[in-house]
């Protein structure tokens, strides 16, 4: 498959919901900011005026977004079938849910996408935001970091941002797919590093009776930021191995 048609392939499986949209002004632009960043599904819940002349004009080019989209009376109809459901909220309401920034999300949303399932990024009423109803329909939210102040966006203009963000991830997955095949490790390989590691700390008695599970997890952070390819690890490896080798020398000779 080529990139573009990889690309396309996810960004067939993400769909923007916009639920109890009062503006049919503001459908037409929401479609028109998803197919300037390369989407084209798009879910009405239960809109106030749609199909509407007003949808039409502001949509400009983006047309064939508004004629495929699909009306469903219920937000549950809308989802369905997806496995991944976040709801872009201005604001949190003590919602227990995982709370993403666009950034974070678009990462999840393409790493659904690239493994088959279905997701959803839903948008709320202008006035009134996502119901608590909506909200408990979504496994996550999403934050769009704006002025705690005034933190409410034009609803077409929080889906320019979130279909950006997307766009974004999209083309550095690029650059990440290329990296893979130059050698870049995947998680089987990192995750044999650190049992390595883990065991090496173990056997040279780096703990001294600290919790080792803390300093894991600080390890395990700081080479997941860092990415090391194969070859890296190999290295990493070979020290780890050295290491093993020369703490069971000198329990030998202690012992
Ligand atoms: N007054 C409402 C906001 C409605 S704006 C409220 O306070 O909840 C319409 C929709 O645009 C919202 O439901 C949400 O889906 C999206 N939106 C607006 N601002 C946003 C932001 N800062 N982050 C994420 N989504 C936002």
């Amino acid at each position: 498959m080529s990139v573009a048609q990889d690309r396309q392939s996810r960004a067939a499986r993400v769909r923007f919901v916009l639920s109890n949209t009062s503006h049919p002004g503001n459908i037409g632009s929401a479609a028109r900011a998803m197919r300037t960043m390369g989407f084209g599904r798009l879910d009405l819940v239960a809109p106030a005026a749609f199909p509407h002349g007003d949808a039409w004009a502001l949509a400009a080019g983006a047309i064939d977004v508004l004629e495929r989209a699909r009306v469903t009376p219920s937000l549950a109809e809308a989802v369905a079938d997806c496995t991944l459901v976040i709801g872009a909220t201005a604001r949190l309401r003590g919602v227990s849910l995982e709370e993403w920034s666009p950034r974070e999300a678009a990462g999840k949303v393409l790493e659904a996408a690239a493994l088959g399932h279905e997701v959803a990024i839903v948008f709320g009423n202008e006035r009134a935001g996502l119901s608590n109803d909506e909200i408990m329909r979504c496994q996550a939210a999403v934050h769009i970091p704006s002025d705690p102040g005034y933190s409410s966006l034009n609803l077409a203009q929080a889906v320019q941002v979130i279909a950006y963000e997307l766009r974004i991830a999209q083309l550095d997955g690029v650059s990440a797919r290329t990296g893979n095949a130059d050698g870049a490790a995947t998680s089987a390989e990192l995750e044999g590093f650190f049992d390595h590691l883990a065991a090496t700390l173990d056997d040279i008695d780096f703990h001294k009776g600290r919790s080792p599970v803390t300093i894991m997890r600080r390890l395990r952070k700081l080479f997941l930021r860092a990415r090391p390819d194969q070859r890296e690890l190999r290295v990493l490896r070979g020290i780890l191995a050295d290491a093993q080798r020369m703490a069971q020398l000198a329990r030998r000779a202690g012992g």
